[in-house]
């Protein structure tokens, strides 16, 4: 299936599926509630975005010239950087340096650029042996899924659903029933032995520093650590909107991160990677090479979707998403789900393909409130829904029925009339639910779904009524 696309059909399973439906429950509260107290925590936090907006803004700005710095960086530190404009490019850069080191066994720590490269499949076709290190991306490679979010991919399974996985791939006498603690050791035993024999190791990375040529890795189980300094190679996958100008920029971002991804204050490993082992270390790869990932982020840049540039993947947008909260990020069907996904699955693959995507957003605006780098993504969202309007790619029914929505809104005084009559009607039918069956407009909406008992009157007509009571 075309990537972005199928969304209708995916979001009736996963509403269906039970099991999905527990994970995505035990998982939404915890990611909002800690987010909202470890932002409240800190008075500054608006004072931060801010300065983290300016500092993207103007990298992007003057982008061409921050990667050039970046790359000089890297070669003085004894890297090699290696420019892809596109996602073959750059699976064709990680095979060619896996050939040269003559690998086998390839470790990986959690990369979304990765997967936008599809490159577990290129490593793959070609033999080579490929380990996700990262707990939730080795149980998802286990189930042989892709990941249902930026920063929690296995946050979609169940803990009876992992320790069935653990059953059917670690093989031995298991008992039943075992703790979380138990798995997380199981998969550690088998995790240590795949950074002791890998020969290259691939990392993401969510900053790279112009300054200094450093790759910037946060992570919470360390195992992006073991998996850039035990092999001979280190190979750090990232797209151009990753860099930042200094390293005395980094902290603003540090402290965004953790607080809006998990609620932390800082995440519990920062590393940077700044070229090669020197003469003087005794641990270290010998190699150090960074993939620089184009895949369409030029022409965003200089296109009215610029902003979504400044994300840092932080995925408090999917984790405040009442879409995304509902369906999970599978139904989305591309790389990166929930509102940052609507914004740029459409930009990286066609929006023929994400017309489904873009109309799941009910346009609330959680996901643009608690965007730590002020991204306006139900904006962003709209100029999608503009585009494919005025591209004719709607079907007959949705243009007839936005067409008479617009000319409603450019007549108040009919809207007001219509919108009276609407909330009569369903304040009728809240009444007389026996009326419901008999309406075909209501169609499937009514499968699942109580139809409340209604006023009778418009918002509208109730604000105006409590100012006269005022
Ligand atoms: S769009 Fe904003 S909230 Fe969403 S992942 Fe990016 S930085 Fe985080």
């Amino acid at each position: 299936m075309q990537q972005g696309s199928g969304f209708k059909k995916d979001a009736v399973q996963a509403l269906q599926n039970e099991t999905l439906q527990a994970a995505l429950n035990t998982a939404r509260g915890g990611f909002v509630d800690k987010r909202r107290v470890a932002v409240d925590a800190l008075p500054e936090f608006d004072a931060i975005k801010a300065r983290a907006k300016a500092i993207k803004n103007h990298t992007l700005d003057n982008l061409g010239d921050y990667l050039q710095e970046f790359e000089r960086a890297v070669i003085a530190s004894g890297g090699q950087v290696h420019w892809a404009q596109t996602t073959e490019q750059a699976n064709q850069a990680v095979l060619e340096i896996c050939a040269q080191a003559n690998a086998k066994c390839v470790t990986k720590g959690k990369s979304m650029i990765s997967e936008e490269m599809q490159l577990n499949h290129a490593l793959e076709n070609a033999g080579y042996e490929v380990m996700e290190t990262d707990l939730g991306e080795y149980i998802i490679q286990l189930a042989k899924e892709t990941p249902s979010h930026i920063i929690a991919p296995a946050v979609h399974k169940t803990k009876a659903q992992v320790e069935a996985l653990f059953d059917e791939f670690h093989g031995a006498e298991l008992p039943p029933n075992r703790s979380r603690e138990q798995l997380v050791s199981e998969a550690r035993v088998r995790l240590r032995e795949a950074f002791l024999g890998a020969d290259v190791g691939i990392t993401g990375a969510n900053f790279l520093i112009a300054e200094t040529g450093s790759s910037v890795l946060v992570t919470n189980e360390g195992n992006g650590d073991l998996t850039a300094s035990i092999p001979g190679v280190h190979i750090v996958t990232a797209s151009i909107d990753k860099v930042i100008p200094k390293l005395d920029d980094l902290p603003t971002f540090l402290r965004l991160l953790g607080r809006s991804a998990t609620g932390q204050e800082l995440t519990a490993y920062t590393t940077l990677f700044t070229g090669p082992r020197r003469a003087e270390e005794t641990a270290g790869p010998e190699q150090f090479h960074v993939i620089l990932l184009d895949n369409g982020r030029s022409d965003i840049r200089d296109s009215e979707f610029k902003d979504a540039l400044r994300c840092i993947r932080c995925g408090a947008c999917l984790n405040h998403c009442a879409v995304y909260g509902a369906v999970g990020g599978h139904a989305y069907n591309a790389v990166y789900p929930g509102p940052i996904g609507q914004v740029m699955t459409p930009l990286l693959n066609g929006l023929d393909s994400s017309l489904e995507t873009i109309s799941a957003c009910t346009m609330n605006g959680h996901c643009k409130a608690v965007c730590p780098m002020g991204i306006p993504l139900p904006d962003l969202i709209r100029k999608h829904r503009v585009a494919a309007f005025e591209q004719n790619k709607n079907s007959f029914l949705e243009r007839k029925g936005l067409s008479f929505w617009k000319s409603m809104g450019l007549k108040p005084g009919v809207y007001r009339h219509l919108t009276a009559m609407s909330a009569k009607a369903v304040k009728l039918l809240g009444d007389f639910p026996l009326l419901q069956n008999l309406t075909p407009l209501l169609g499937s909406w009514k499968n699942g779904r109580v139809l409340m008992k209604a006023r009778g009157k418009t918002f509208q007509a109730l604000l105006k009524a409590g100012r006269k009571h005022d």
